[in-house]
């Protein structure tokens, strides 16, 4: 039997008083950085600095922010309890729940498992929703072949939206591609209702309004039950963003009261619409976007 040695929480800093027995061939460790970024790669530079760390008092420890103060403690343990690493992640939970609508998943997917072998992290558990394929599953696909080794370029990814979306499959890819550039991703450590400013919502406003069309005739054009429904959650993606976009945008104008009247809708829209979106998507996670809007907003 193996055993597996989690690296989470205070656990981030390696013991200096107990020495780890890894001499029986049975113990492995397992990184959960746990408050690391989603808006940078988990070995990106960019995301935190190269200052030392210090250790903290007992039971004082503040969860890191950034993605380097997580290598740092991942460094400090690897040289101090040689033996195999592998890593839990939560691609499909922190951002799943908080900020789907900004973060480039799969880029940073990519850029994470493409530096799993210089991290020296054997292998990824990911912790994460068992619905995940809102708007699309293209992302989750993604990660099962990259973690196998079968990199997944332009024509792999074109073929996935063909088998999903069917003969429209570009409207529908273009959409999704274009949307994190758009709406001005990736952010670091703030979820996109925080960092955008007028002028941004009021570009994501319009770039959606222009978005209706075209994707409402690739909905009609799907042929088979399989790219309806892969249509109808895109759509309402598209719908659920342009609610939110547009409550953000009333908040910046100064009209508070309209910004959570609009946020109200939007829950009796998702709910109302939860058969159509309990396949890809649990209405609970949706629900906490809106939530997470509206307190922010009622605390201003
Ligand atoms: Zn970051």
């Amino acid at each position: 039997m193996k055993l597996a040695l989690i690296i989470y929480h205070d656990l981030l800093w390696p013991p200096e008083q107990v020495k780890v027995d890894f001499s029986r061939g049975n113990l492995l460790v397992m990184f959960a950085p746990i408050s690391r970024c989603y808006g940078h790669g988990l070995a990106d530079v960019e995301c935190g600095d190269d200052r030392p760390l210090t250790r903290p008092s007992f039971n004082q420890f503040p969860l890191p922010d950034n993605n380097m103060d997580h290598i740092k403690l991942l460094k400090l343990w690897q040289s101090a309890c040689p033996g195999e690493y592998f890593l839990f992640d939560y691609h499909f939970m922190w951002q799943w729940y908080q900020d789907l609508m900004s973060v480039r998943l799969e880029e940073v997917l990519t850029a994470d498992i493409d530096s799993y072998a210089q991290l020296g992290l054997d292998g990824l558990v990911n912790c994460g929703s068992e619905r995940v394929f809102y708007p699309t599953g293209w992302p989750y696909y993604l990660m099962a072949r990259h973690l196998w080794g079968e990199r997944q370029g332009p024509e792999q990814k074109a073929r996935y939206f063909q088998l999903a979306f069917g003969e429209q499959s570009e409207v529908a890819q273009r959409f999704t591609d274009q949307f994190a550039q758009v709406t001005g991703s990736p952010i670091h450590a703030h979820p996109w209702w925080e960092a955008a400013d007028i002028q941004r919502a009021n570009q994501v406003v319009e770039w959606l309004a222009q978005h209706q069309e075209p994707l409402e005739a690739g909905a009609q054009a799907a042929k088979s039950p399989t790219q309806q429904r892969a249509w109808r959650v895109l759509l309402h993606y598209h719908r659920l963003a342009i609610d939110l976009w547009t409550a953000v945008q009333a908040k910046l104008r100064g009209e508070k009261q309209q910004a959570l009247e609009q946020l109200e809708q939007t829950q009796k829209f998702l709910q109302e619409a939860e058969k159509d979106t309990a396949p890809a998507i649990d209405t609970l996670v949706l629900l906490g976007w809106v939530g997470a809007i509206r307190d922010a907003f009622q605390k201003q």
